[in-house]
């Protein structure tokens, strides 16, 4: 490993695939083939006697082909975010899905057979399986939803121009939207990713000009887009409902999460009980900007009229160097990242918008994707994904099938970078409007990450159920406008243009209920923080432990090693008093 170079530049992908056509793929390509017939003819190898070692080296055969179609599909799926508008990349993405599908469904029998066995022998298995253990009691979680395998083939096989289908046309048709705007007297062509900046612009009018502008481009296509989501929908629904016997549409995350049902529901009461603390945050705001009341659209206003920008290594030292002063294990492992060239930190049109992190193999550095324009939000965003990277190496000892962690407790790294670079700037300030702004935007971020995202989902529980009764597009912006009022009360003025801000959310296309578990890293980090604050160094080593775990226990077992119940109603609340903590601050200052 290299000295860290920050140059906002592109990354290189060598790590996944050497190249994408040539003599070196077409000898990877082979070779996976062999393993995936050889693996096909272990079939008659499998019965509820058979042999530990035999059991253990199919198993390892399963995770190689596993790692081949993570190389394949990772690099189409990075390859495609650097230029979502390349004809070769978009071919290539749909050609390495295609092949994937083709191989699960060839696999297919091994994860049917391991969920159809007897009890008694499933145990036997698991308990000479070492690290690959929670992944297999995880898919006997599902045993009581699946269907026979050719259902299961057939599901595979439609879903792929199915559901996964309309996912992809959702992206291709608001990626490449492009937005114009109004900065200092010059019309600006934009991407979504830069548009966003100016949510958090010092000028009221540009605000709600970015916000308006973000609106009447998605309302152009906003019956398309309604129905991409209807259909999406229904499909869940008809799947997992009907066919599969989940209770719920939401219980379906909740078990893929392994979380009680009534943890989330819990989780999401506490947080409806707790949106008070926001609206009296955005009470204290209106103040501070001078207003009446704060218009939706100043939500994210900055507090002063502060142009200050960070250039890209200035910003990446600041988070290396919050990440070094917490332990040197966890700045090591972010510096890596640069040093590998996995950054695409770059600003281009047809590229992905926001940012994100992909840990693809265990023991290889992730990829991360920012779009950095040197605002501060933008040094926190590469402090989140640099917690993600650092989260993703710490657990590289494990499988490829238990070294991501859960949904749930995925942002535990990524908030927890973000709070130590937000104490790094709070202790170096004294000025106490510096400081007021620096806790003002700890609480505009957790707005967004806890708040807003639990609503999201009180929303998509609602949508899930009222679109499969019938209710049209209209009436869905009808519960979206409910769901807003709910959660700013009279605190904030929402105009009408926000009534479709839903078909501009793309998690709940692609991935439903996810944004539960932004609420829940938040909550835990802050809980988290809130004993490292209380302990000190003594903290480290068992902060270490809570993220080398990586998927290999359930969230329930992590959390409780972090010293946590998470059925309790008062870990979560404890989150949110110490956002009560600082609020108190604020108001006193
Ligand atoms: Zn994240």
């Amino acid at each position: 490993m290299g000295e860290p170079e920050f140059k906002q530049s592109g990354w290189t992908l060598d790590a996944l695939l050497p190249a994408r056509e040539g003599e070196p793929f077409e000898t990877m390509m082979a070779e996976m083939e062999q393993q995936v017939g050889l693996f096909e003819e272990s079939r008659e190898r499998l019965s509820p006697e058979i042999d530990s070692d035999e059991f253990l080296e199919l198993i390892r055969l399963y995770e190689s082909i596993g790692v081949a179609l993570r190389r394949l599909s990772g690099y189409a799926h990075l390859w495609f975010s650097e230029d979502t508008q390349s004809q070769d990349a978009l071919g290539f993405l749909g050609q390495m899905e295609e092949l994937v599908t083709d191989v699960q469904n060839r696999l297919l029998f091994f994860p049917l057979w391991w969920k159809g066995l007897d009890p008694a022998s499933a145990d036997r298995l698991i308990a000479i399986s070492g690290d690959y253990a929670y992944y297999l009691e995880s898919l006997r979680r599902f045993k009581p939803y699946t269907l026979s395998e050719p259902e299961e083939k057939l599901i595979n096989l439609k879903d792929v121009n199915g559901p996964s289908a309309l996912v992809k046309l959702y992206e291709m048709i608001t990626n490449r939207f492009s937005f114009s705007l109004d900065v200092d007297g010059e019309v600006k062509e934009m991407t979504r990713g830069e548009l966003s900046v100016h949510f958090r612009d010092p000028s009221p009018e540009t605000r709600a000009a970015a916000y308006q502008e973000l609106f009447r481009v998605y309302r152009e296509q906003d019956l398309v887009l309604a129905q991409i989501y209807f259909h999406l929908v229904r499909d869940w629904a008809s799947e997992n409902v009907a066919l599969r016997g989940f209770d719920s549409p939401v219980a379906v995350r909740n078990l893929s999460n392994d979380i009680p049902d009534p943890v989330i529901e819990t989780l999401l009461n506490v947080c409806r009980k707790n949106t008070t603390v926001f609206q009296r945050y955005f009470q204290l705001k209106a103040r501070w900007l001078g207003v009446e009341r704060l218009r939706r659209y100043d939500v994210y206003a900055p507090l002063r009229a502060s142009d200050k920008s960070y250039s890209y290594e200035e910003g990446a030292n600041m988070v290396l160097d919050s990440l070094t002063q917490f332990s040197s294990t966890l700045g090591e492992n972010a510096r890596r990242v640069f040093a590998d060239g996995h950054i695409d930190a770059e600003i281009r049109a047809g590229k992905r918008s926001g940012a994100f992190c992909a840990g693809l193999l265990p023991g290889v550095t992730p990829w991360v994707l920012l779009n950095y324009v040197g605002k501060a939000d933008d040094v926190l965003t590469m402090a989140h994904e640099l917690g993600h990277a650092i989260h993703a190496l710490m657990a590289g000892d494990h499988s490829l099938f238990t070294y991501h962690s859960s949904l749930p407790l995925a942002e535990t790294a990524s908030v927890f970078s973000e709070m130590l670079l937000n104490d790094r700037l709070l202790d170096e300030e004294d000025d106490p409007v510096v400081r007021r702004d620096l806790l003002a935007r700890i609480l505009d971020n957790a707005y967004a990450t806890i708040a807003r995202q639990a609503y999201f989902v009180l929303f998509e529980l609602e949508a899930h159920r009222c679109i499969v009764e019938g209710a049209t597009a209209g009436e869905l912006c009808g519960v979206y406008e409910e769901n807003l009022h709910e959660q700013f009360g009279d605190s904030v003025e929402v105009s009408d243009d926000f009534r479709w801000e839903w078909t501009a959310i793309p998690h709940i296309y692609g991935t439903p209920f996810y944004c539960y578990a932004y609420s829940f890293g938040h909550l835990l980090v802050l809980a988290l923080y809130r004993q490292y604050k209380k302990q000190g160094a003594s903290f480290v080593p068992r902060y270490h432990r809570v993220l080398a775990y990586g998927g290999s226990q359930s969230p329930e077992h992590i959390v409780s090693e972090a010293g946590f119940d998470m059925a309790s109603p008062d870990f979560w609340q404890g989150g949110f008093d110490v956002l009560r903590g600082m609020l108190d601050e604020l108001e006193a200052l």
